[in-house]
């Protein structure tokens, strides 16, 4: 996919988070790393800004979102440093691991969003020095990836946790590191329970996000 005419998908554009309104930042992010900023795909991008929008929204938390090409291992991960003017560090997706999603069908972009719902979640816990560790963590990751999804997509909601559910399942969402991420029946199991429990409150849902956490998964390597 092409990378230029790099249009920053950062999740500022329009949003307001807490009662402040955030402006988009100017001039654009230098890059610090292989990063990009487009698809090459306008009505790819403008989803995935519209998704970051609600990202941050639901979660509030302000990371740069970015692109990276991941061919050899389709990756995608949070992490706390910066890569643009936002204050949240950065979440990352490859293009390969998006172009698989999405050609998998209807349930293409809700799967990305299942995705991108996990990494914003390590953003948060990182905000909220989460003292989770390893597959615990991770399962947290999971159960708020499956609360943001009952919350997003509302009524349409079965469907989008069915997509989550299939990428987990699939087994391609792993970061090819083994199975600290917790076996695809625990994943599934926290992203049900975050569903199931949408209608609470953040704060609520993440306290009881740890507990199921703790409860299906053990404790193991450090979170990605
Ligand atoms: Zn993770």
């Amino acid at each position: 996919m092409p990378l230029v005419g790099l249009a920053p998908l950062l999740l500022a554009l329009g949003v307001t988070c807490g009662g402040a309104a955030l402006v988009a930042p100017s001039p654009a992010p230098r890059s610090s790393g292989p990063w990009s900023y487009t698809t090459g795909d306008a009505r790819l991008d403008a989803r995935l800004r519209a998704e970051a929008t609600s990202l941050a929204r639901v979660f509030g938390v302000l990371p740069n979102l970015v692109l990276f090409e991941d061919a050899q291992n389709p990756n995608a991960y949070a992490s706390e440093r910066s890569t643009g003017p936002l204050s949240d560090g950065t979440v990352a997706i490859g293009l390969t691991l998006i172009a698989r999603q999405l050609g998998q069908g209807a349930r293409g972009e809700q799967a990305v969003a299942s995705i991108l719902a996990h990494e914003w979640s390590h953003i948060l816990q990182i905000r909220q020095r989460c003292m989770l560790a390893g597959t615990a963590r991770e399962l947290h990751a999971d159960f708020l990836a499956g609360y943001y999804l009952g919350r997003r997509y509302g009524g349409v909601a079965d469907a989008a946790v069915a997509a989550g559910r299939a990428v987990y399942q699939q087994g391609d969402y792993r970061f090819g590191d083994g199975n600290h991420h917790g076996t695809p029946i625990e994943r599934v199991q926290a992203l049900m329970q975050g569903f199931l429990h949408s209608h609470l409150s953040l704060p609520l849902a993440y306290r009881l996000g740890e507990r199921c956490a703790l409860a299906l998964g053990t404790s193991g390597p450090s979170a990605r």
